[in-house]
């Protein structure tokens, strides 16, 4: 490959590509990024629905750099989170390096370096290949009977559909995940008829979301490094909140605080339906700005539990027997979290492809790379988010090691992958860590849905930025460019 320059393409243009790209370009890097989509944003471009707000603090949810002084609210709507990655998107000079509407259909390791090829047919070839497609972008429809006779509209909470009036509709939310709460609040507060289907509660966290002060907008301007203070601090408080990791009197502390919650709700009957039966912490927690337990005990709110058995033209049909007549159908079901680049066909050496790869169970090393599979990357993959952590924060730290090891293979003209022995290392280790925490102990969700070692990163965050700090180049093979068809 004497004959061009080093290039790297990255597939996926939201929080995690965008940082990317910023960093190669820093680095002089040759590079292109494909989005499938229109606009940058991921996440935040295709979630729309009403009541989305960040669940970290908004400042926590920034690019470290390019700090946003404009925040309304300490946590602050999607609209705003958006709104901020296209700035930055913008400002950062980064839209001219997107190729945009541009799915990635399949990447192919041969002759030292990635073949790239494009939906439309377009092609490309890179040296280092780097996936940030996201971990929750593919929606998950349920398999419910008769959903295609459904006469009203339906679609996705990834995929709201705003033409559709909130007024005079039955509307129907199935879920009770983040979202679904988020959404079921929103409308009942809106004033609509809506019937939220759970199968299991959730533990809600009913927290305060005040406006931004414009003595505190002033302060992160201030010279002297108050911006600086406070990243310490939120590491600081970040690295305290261990409750998820390991039993102890701060679990407790919240275990009682999340069932003093359930305290809003007087009718005992509707306080039992909402009662969960699993361990505080074990499903993402999902956050709620304006009560949503005084908002489901509104006349025009309703809560049904139990099985839908099958949808019909005006409604859904419950195990029960009873019908609930809808008009419109809101499946808040989640993602497909164990996609990840997913469908696209990604063959490394040897002529494996990730589909086979990841056949029995997903793995990954450090959630940035796999055996077999030279010179990919990938952001936030299998076992990448960690505990209570923001993504930019956890994204910082995993960049900054695939520069590293960029960095290495190019110093050695060759193409860097895990070892498999150390790919089982980091895997065993994770194994090991995982009793005790939360995320073991009978409740479902997307961290374990398909197999056994949920796809977490269960340590503190000072041992995220200790292993991708220290990450030794022995764990790492160097395969000579021009090897691998
Ligand atoms: C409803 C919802 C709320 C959330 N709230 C929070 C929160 O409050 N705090 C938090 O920390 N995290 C939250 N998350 C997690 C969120 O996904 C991450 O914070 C972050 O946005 C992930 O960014 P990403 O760039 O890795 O992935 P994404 O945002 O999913 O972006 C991936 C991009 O890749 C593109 N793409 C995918 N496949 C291809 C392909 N083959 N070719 C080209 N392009 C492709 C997609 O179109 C997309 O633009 C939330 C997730 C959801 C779904």
């Amino acid at each position: 490959m004497a004959d061009r320059k080093f290039r790297v393409v990255v597939a996926g243009a939201g929080v995690s590509g965008l940082f990317m790209a910023e960093t190669l370009k820093r680095a002089g890097i040759d590079f292109a990024v494909y989005e499938k989509a229109g606009e940058v944003g991921g996440t935040w471009r295709d979630n729309t629905f009403p009541g989305l707000f960040v669940d970290v603090l908004s400042r926590q949810y920034e690019f470290p750099f390019q700090p946003n002084y404009t925040w309304s609210r300490k946590y602050a709507p999607a609209t705003e989170i958006w709104a901020y990655i296209k700035k930055v998107a913008r400002d950062r000079g980064l839209t001219k390096f997107i190729r945009f509407n541009e799915e990635i259909v399949a990447a192919r390791f041969t002759n030292g370096c990635w073949h790239i090829e494009t939906a439309k047919g377009n092609t490309d070839v890179a040296d280092v290949f780097i996936c940030a497609t996201g971990f929750l972008h593919k929606p998950l429809f349920p398999d419910i009977a008769g959903s295609a006779s459904f006469a009203g509209a339906s679609f996705h909470s990834a995929r709201w559909n705003h033409s559709v009036p909130y007024a005079g509709k039955r509307w129907g939310v199935i879920g009770s995940g983040a979202s679904g709460v988020q959404i079921t609040e929103a409308l009942a507060w809106a004033g609509c008829d809506v019937t939220q289907f759970i199968r299991r509660a959730q533990w809600v966290h009913i927290r305060e979301n005040p406006h931004s002060s414009w003595r505190e907008r002033l302060k992160l301007r201030l010279p002297g490094g108050y911006q600086r203070e406070q990243r310490r601090l939120w590491q600081f408080i970040n690295e305290f909140d261990q409750w998820r990791l390991k039993p102890g009197p701060q679990r407790e502390a919240m275990e009682q605080e999340f069932s003093s919650y359930l305290d809003y709700i007087k009718d005992p009957e509707l306080k039992k339906k909402l009662t969960p039966d699993y361990n505080l912490g074990c499903t993402r927690i999902p956050k709620s700005d304006k009560n949503y337990y005084e908002a489901v005990q509104l006349p025009n709110a309703h809560i049904v539990k139990g099985q839908i058995t099958s949808i019909v033209p005006d409604g859904v049909v419950m195990a029960d027997g009873t019908q609930v007549k809808l008009d419109v159908l809101v499946y808040a079901t989640g993602f497909d979290a164990h996609a990840y680049m997913r469908p696209m066909n990604v063959t490394g050496l040897n002529g494996t492809t990730i589909h086979e790869a990841w056949k029995e169970k997903i793995y990954s090393y450090g959630g940035i790379a796999l055996p077999g599979f030279p010179n990919l990357f990938m952001l936030y993959g299998p076992f990448a988010p960690v505990n209570n952590v923001p993504v930019p924060l956890g994204l910082d730290q995993e960049i900054a090691c695939i520069m590293r090891l960029i960095g290495e293979a190019r110093a050695r003209s060759a193409a860097v992958a895990p070892t498999a022995a150390a790919t089982d290392r980091f895997l065993a280790r994770l194994g090991t860590a995982f009793p005790g925490t939360v995320w073991v102990g009978g409740c479902k969700n997307w961290y374990t849905s398909q197999q056994p070692t949920p796809v977490l990163w269960p340590f503190p965050q000072s041992e995220h930025k200790a292993f991708f700090e220290q990450v030794p180049v022995d764990d790492f093979q160097f395969i000579p460019s021009r090897q691998g068809d």
